[in-house]
């Protein structure tokens, strides 16, 4: 039977207390167990338009109707509104995920900052701010995250090596093919990778022939492993897009695609050693973290 790990980027207040509740709902609807990767401090998302020099942003920005999907307000945190907390908020947004036996997990403290400086922080600045999200997480479910996605899919030496120290059961920082163990420049890091082998959706939408019932069939028949990951965005899937989410469940359903949570893969591979490269994705502005040997072809 195909396997389709669903992973849920929370990257934004919006994202978090309006999104995540409606994902909440649908896949409480249809019984499934799926992973939300949270950011919990500041949503800076308004300094995200320093990106605007970088080449494909701004195309990614009208494709992707940044400012009806994000809501104007957000587009401006950071910069000439102050940048509001995430999940300080409202915490039950938070425990509802846990408690309802979601595979959760860190995906940042400020998604903005970590994604676009990781290059440069040291050790114990990215430590700082894995620290800061796992301590809440922490204080506020009683217990450590075992997972970690990194914001905009950048690792560094830096930031798996304090993965390594935290002792995560895994990590979903790159886009590749199948479950790995990193090697970065002959280093070699020991949490296991489990990466996003689908394009997501702010990747594929608005390119020529693709629309919200075309995108399904291009995820499903893309799902050539046993196994695949798809990345979701509480922001886009948990709002204006949650009508195409439910299409995809149902698709899954009678396709007898069963969907799982990426902890479900982590206990179930069998890692390889595999080299992790800076590459591009197509529809993604700048480069993220990409497996070695290859991506699934669109
Ligand atoms: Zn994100």
């Amino acid at each position: 039977m195909i396997q389709l790990g669903i992973k849920v980027d929370v990257d934004t207040l919006k994202g978090y207390t309006e999104g995540v509740p409606r994902l909440l709902d649908l896949f409480g609807k249809y019984g499934k167990r799926v992973s939300v990767f949270f950011s919990f401090g500041p949503d800076n998302s308004g300094k995200a338009i320093r990106r605007v020099f970088r080449k494909g942003f701004l195309s990614k920005m009208m494709r992707t109707k940044a400012p009806s999907t994000y809501g104007f307000k957000t587009l401006l945190y950071g910069t000439l509104l102050p940048a509001p907390m995430i999940v300080p908020s409202a915490p039950d947004i938070f425990k509802r995920a846990v408690d309802e036996g979601h595979d959760c997990g860190v995906h940042s403290w400020d998604h903005v900052f970590v994604q676009d400086k990781l290059y440069k922080l040291t050790k114990e600045q990215f430590e700082e701010q894995y620290d800061r999200a796992a301590e809440l997480f922490d204080k506020l479910s009683g217990k450590f995250p075992r997972s970690y996605a990194a914001p905009g899919w950048q690792v560094s030496k830096a930031s798996l090596s304090v993965i390594d120290e935290r002792g995560l059961k895994y990590a979903s920082d790159s886009r590749g093919t199948s479950p790995f163990l990193p090697v970065v420049d002959g280093e070699e890091f020991r949490t296991l990778q489990i990466p996003t082998t689908l394009p997501t959706m702010d990747e594929i939408i608005g390119l020529p022939f693709v629309d919200d019932n075309t995108m399904i069939e291009m995820w499903v028949r893309g799902m050539s492993n046993e196994w695949n990951v798809l990345t979701i965005h509480a922001e886009m899937e948990g709002m204006s897009k949650l009508n195409v989410l439910e299409k995809l469940l149902q698709s899954c359903e009678s396709e007898e695609v069963d969907i799982i949570a990426l902890d479900d893969i982590a206990a179930a591979a069998k890692a390889k050693r595999c080299e992790v490269k800076s590459g591009e994705i197509p529809g993604r502005a700048g480069t993220l973290a990409v497996q070695a040997d290859g991506l699934v072809a669109l």
